[in-house]
């Protein structure tokens, strides 16, 4: 018993140091890819699923010269002090992209970015919207950003007061991964948010009766707190045909498109979907 106690404890150094390794190196390929900008947005439409119209996209961040998913290195990046500068070319290559849809002549439609809780630290990162909004010359309403109630735990009151600038700019503010979070009726209540975005996990578990109504019932609860609701991670059309029977009116999901490179956005821009 005590030779096996003895090789688990090899086994969990040896774990443990092939964690930190791990986390040293994409530490170092996100300092490597800051200094270089070896990033670039992906772009995932949202559907309104009455028109089959696109009415916007979510901005999904990837590694140009690796495959290690967002999910992996932003958190590292948060960890390390990392995710400020990460947030920033988000922010910019987002509303250069708008920019660019404008310049081609097509009708903007808002693109949503992912914001981390983190990111407050950025104490300028207000001012650095507005600049570039400016500078670009684009309508405060074409920009989305998405936060979770992670975002609260922190500091209620700097949240809040974020939330409050940016809407007071005329940015949108949408809150992700509802229901993932425990306490959200009470975020809900707190948040002056517009949008609302539905886990994927919501659609994933609850596609049996309790399921139908839980959703039904989230819809509902947004549109009494006046919200737009976004369903996320539609994959199938029964899925598809089951939220319209609900009354749920934009989708995002690989059921219309997965995350595209803007220049295949460009081709499906004006696009309905059946
Ligand atoms: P999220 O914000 O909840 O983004 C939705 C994720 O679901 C994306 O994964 C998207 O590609 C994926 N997805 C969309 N539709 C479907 C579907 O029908 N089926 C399935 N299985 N998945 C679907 P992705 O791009 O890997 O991003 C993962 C997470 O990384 C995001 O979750 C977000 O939390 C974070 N992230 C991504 N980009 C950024 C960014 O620019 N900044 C920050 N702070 N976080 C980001
Ligand atoms: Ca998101
Ligand atoms: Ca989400
Ligand atoms: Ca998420």
């Amino acid at each position: 018993a005590k030779k096996s106690g003895k090789n688990q404890s090899t086994y969990f150094t040896e774990i443990l140091e092939n964690s930190i390794i791990k986390k040293n190196n994409i530490q170092e390929i996100l300092r490597y890819s800051i200094k270089n900008k070896r990033f670039r947005l992906l772009y995932q439409p949202q559907v309104d699923v009455l028109t089959g119209e696109i009415i916007g996209f979510e901005a999904l961040i990837r590694l140009k010269d690796h495959s290690i998913s967002p999910n992996e290195f932003i958190t590292i990046a948060e960890e390390k002090g990392l995710i400020g500068k990460i947030g920033r070319f988000v922010i910019e290559e987002a509303i250069r992209q708008l920019s660019k849809w404008k310049e081609k002549g097509l009708d903007l439609k808002p693109i949503a970015i992912n914001f981390s809780a983190k990111q407050l630290n950025d104490k300028a990162i207000i001012k650095y919207i507005e600049e570039l909004l400016k500078r670009y010359d684009i309508p405060p309403q074409y920009l989305d950003i998405e936060i979770t109630e992670s975002i609260l735990l922190d500091d209620d009151c700097e949240a809040i007061n974020f939330i409050n600038r940016l809407k007071g700019m005329g940015v949108k503010v949408s809150l992700d991964d509802f229901g993932t979070g425990y306490s959200s009726l009470k975020y809900l209540s707190k948040f002056p948010v517009d949008k609302m975005k539905l886990d994927k996990s919501f659609i994933d578990q609850y596609l049996n009766e309790s399921g139908k109504k839980i959703i039904k019932q989230l819809i509902l609860l947004a549109e009494a707190f006046d919200l737009d609701v976004v369903v996320e991670g539609v994959e199938t059309i029964e899925q598809v045909r089951l939220l319209q029977k609900l009354k749920c009116k934009i989708i995002q999901g690989y059921y219309f498109s997965k995350p595209l490179e803007a220049k295949e956005i460009s081709e499906i821009y004006t696009k309905k979907f059946d």
